[in-house]
């Protein structure tokens, strides 16, 4: 199987551009290991997996999509790498990703463009936009992505895929390059829903190595996968979120978009859901607030990029003062969105501003999370598109950084909340694919599995 999944890349990543980084004899190595072991073909042993480039792999090169990582191999795994290796799987290779996990399209990322295979002038989406073409592609059976704002679900809307943002501190962050920790999360992109939540099974759970990890059982995922693909949703709330596409509020939503979107509501309610809208006035201003809290968290996150911990140092030739070589070591190691970021954030948190604008994204903040409570007093899931717009044309938003954050409009606010919440496919429009989005309270991931395979 891994000689299959290399073969393919070799074939097509030079066009495709998902990986940063393969490594052929290691990768087959370990696979007749497997082999050798007699474990394959028990639970996920000897199948192929590839990992975003922000999380951690021992001995094997990370960069986090970012020229001031270059090089660096580090020295531990971080513990979704762990648990997917002691599961005896095969790491098939690192994937391409906006620098830090910034971004919506993988333009961003410092070391090459990613393809979306539907049509390779269109953007894979992003931050995990290597992972999502990889196995759109047939590059990989499945990968694991990251997802701060959206960067799991976004890119496997536009490609066609499942991608599931777990509930904040289900998945353990430790050793996933940190952009946003309060809500960073990694989680399975993979082609059926069923697949998904086996290698999510497989990387969730308790972790003492994390300190935001959630000491609570895992829920049961995949036996939940398989009881929504019955089709059988009598009982089930459904709420359709009014801010996110509905009625009034269809500024930037593209019609088939919304045509499909509609057509997988009515589908759930054909098969037993009893549907209603459900307001949700907060979400409105999840842009903003996101946008002001995921910055002002990495410009603290990004400062451990000094030139001196790891990868790439400029100017250090005994005439340079540590300021200096860390000045310049910066500036030529982080690209233009990272900078940007790391100004807004340190202007937010800066004092005399913080108040009216970290503290007021904050409040908002808690505005989007009383509105998901009230929203699930009343219904069991709320569903939205997971994007506005099908895959957009590469270089279309480079220039526009605000129109490329408009990408993630969908997909804030359960990042906000730190609620579940799982993309799958409900059709095509102009031949590129449409995500459905499910949100579900927190820990209670299994619903957002088990409404997702009834759609299949
Ligand atoms: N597109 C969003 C951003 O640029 C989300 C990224 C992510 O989820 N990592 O911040």
């Amino acid at each position: 199987i891994t000689q299959a999944y290399l073969d393919r890349i070799a074939a097509d990543d030079d066009a495709l551009g998902s990986y940063l980084h393969v490594d052929p004899e290691a990768a087959l190595e370990r696979a007749a290991a497997i082999d050798g072991a007699g474990t394959a073909g028990t639970g996920l042993a000897g199948i192929p997996v590839a990992l975003k480039d922000v999380v951690v792999t021992e001995g094997v090169p990370t960069t986090s999509g970012s020229k001031i990582l270059d090089g660096w191999k580090p020295p531990y795994d971080a513990t979704v790498a762990a648990r997917l290796k002691a599961a005896d799987t095969v790491l098939l290779g690192k994937t391409n990703m906006d620098e830090f996990a910034m971004g919506s399209s993988t333009e961003n990322s410092a070391y090459r463009v990613t393809r979306n295979p539907w049509n390779p002038e269109r953007i894979p989406g992003g931050s995990s936009g290597g992972s999502s073409a990889a196995v759109a592609a047939g590059m990989a059976p499945w990968a694991i992505g990251t997802d701060t704002g959206g960067s799991i679900r976004q890119p496997a809307a536009l490609t066609g895929l499942v991608g599931h943002k777990p509930t904040y501190g289900s998945v353990s962050r430790y050793g996933l390059i940190a952009f946003s920790s309060s809500l960073d999360q990694a989680g399975p992109m993979a082609r059926t829903v069923l697949d998904a939540a086996l290698l999510h099974e497989a990387i969730g759970g308790h972790d003492p190595l994390d300190s935001t990890s959630i000491d609570a059982p895992m829920p049961v995922l995949a036996e939940c996968a398989r009881r929504g693909a019955e089709g059988d949703l009598s009982g089930l709330k459904v709420g359709v979120v009014r801010e996110l596409g509905g009625e009034g509020h269809t500024d930037g939503y593209e019609d088939g978009v919304l045509a499909r979107v509609a057509e997988a509501v009515a589908l759930l309610e054909s098969m037993g859901a009893e549907v209603r809208e459900v307001s949700c006035p907060a979400f409105d201003l999840a842009l903003p607030a996101y946008y002001l809290i995921a910055p002002s968290e990495a410009s603290s996150n990004l400062s451990r990029f000094d030139g001196v911990r790891y990868g790439l140092r400029v100017g250090d030739d005994g005439n340079r003062d540590l300021d200096e070589v860390m000045a310049l070591t910066r500036e030529q190691g982080f690209g233009a969105e990272v900078k940007r970021r790391i100004i807004l954030g340190t202007y937010a948190l800066s004092s005399g501003y913080y108040e009216a604008y970290y503290g007021q994204a904050q409040k908002v903040r808690t505005l989007i999370s009383r509105d998901f409570s009230a929203g699930f007093a009343d219904v069991d899931v709320l569903v939205s598109p997971t994007t506005p717009t099908v895959a957009f044309p590469l270089g279309s938003r480079v220039d526009d950084p605000v129109a490329m954050y408009a990408a993630d409009l969908c997909t804030l606010p359960a990042s906000l909340a730190g609620v579940p919440a799982i993309s799958v496919p409900c059709g095509l429009s102009d031949g590129l694919p449409v995500g459905l989005q499910i949100m579900a309270p927190a820990l209670a991931d299994d619903r957002c599995y088990q409404v997702a395979a009834a759609l299949e």
